[in-house]
């Protein structure tokens, strides 16, 4: 048992790669939510993304962490790629339950997923284990979370940029920052990352 305070939040994501979206949601969550931690998890593989392979994940784990590197208000955790598989995000809410009893979790959802989260694995737990926060997207509906979920929008700082236009502007070798932080953008030109980019 560990505790880190009272909030604590869960932003997931293939983060293939971590981009400046992401950062800005991140802060706008540690603000508005007033969170002691927000934990950055990347999924070993996304139940929404069956149909593509993703990066290795150890680079995606090391362009998260140099993402954030030097916050102590945010934490890279790689659980779910140490449990490899599909990623379910009940496993990973039920870890966070079990490891942090005293205080209240956050989930972090883009809408874009909103419209499907009742089908999710293990809705009913779900739903009682976490609040579930909507990222706002430029471009996607304002989305009402489905019953039996509850939970509040942030207001943020809509940012329209995804990882499959950071990918597409790798290939393309065109500038990345500042839609991508500098270091992260130096990973992926270091590593090659990205050079035979099919996915959307
Ligand atoms: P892809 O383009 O590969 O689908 P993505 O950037 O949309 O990637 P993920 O890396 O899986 O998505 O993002 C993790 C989470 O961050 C998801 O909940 C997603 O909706 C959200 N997210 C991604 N980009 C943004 C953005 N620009 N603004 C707000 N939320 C975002």
């Amino acid at each position: 048992m560990q505790s880190v305070g009272q909030y604590i939040g869960i932003f997931g994501g293939s983060f293939d790669p971590v981009h400046t979206g992401h950062l800005l949601v991140a802060q706008a969550a540690i603000e508005e939510l007033q969170l002691s931690r927000l934990f950055l998890i990347p999924a070993a593989c996304s139940p929404f993304k069956l149909d593509q392979q993703p990066t290795p994940a150890a680079h995606r784990l090391a362009m998260l962490r140099l993402a954030f590197a030097g916050r102590t208000d945010c934490e890279v955790d790689d659980l779910e790629i140490q449990r490899g598989g599909t990623s379910f995000t009940i496993d990973t809410v039920r870890h966070f339950a079990q490891k942090y009893p005293g205080s209240k979790l956050f989930y972090l959802i883009g809408a874009d997923n909103v419209p499907k989260l009742n089908q999710w694995r293990d809705a009913n737990e779900l739903a009682k284990l976490a609040e579930f926060i909507v990222i706002p997207r430029p471009g996607d509906a304002p989305a009402l979370l489905p019953s039996p979920f509850q939970g509040s929008y942030l207001v943020g700082h809509p940012f329209g940029v995804s990882a499959s236009q950071i990918r597409a502007r790798a290939k393309a070798n065109l500038p990345l920052e500042p839609l991508v932080p500098a270091a992260v953008s130096q990973f992926i030109r270091n590593n090659r990352l990205y050079q035979t980019e099919s996915k959307a």
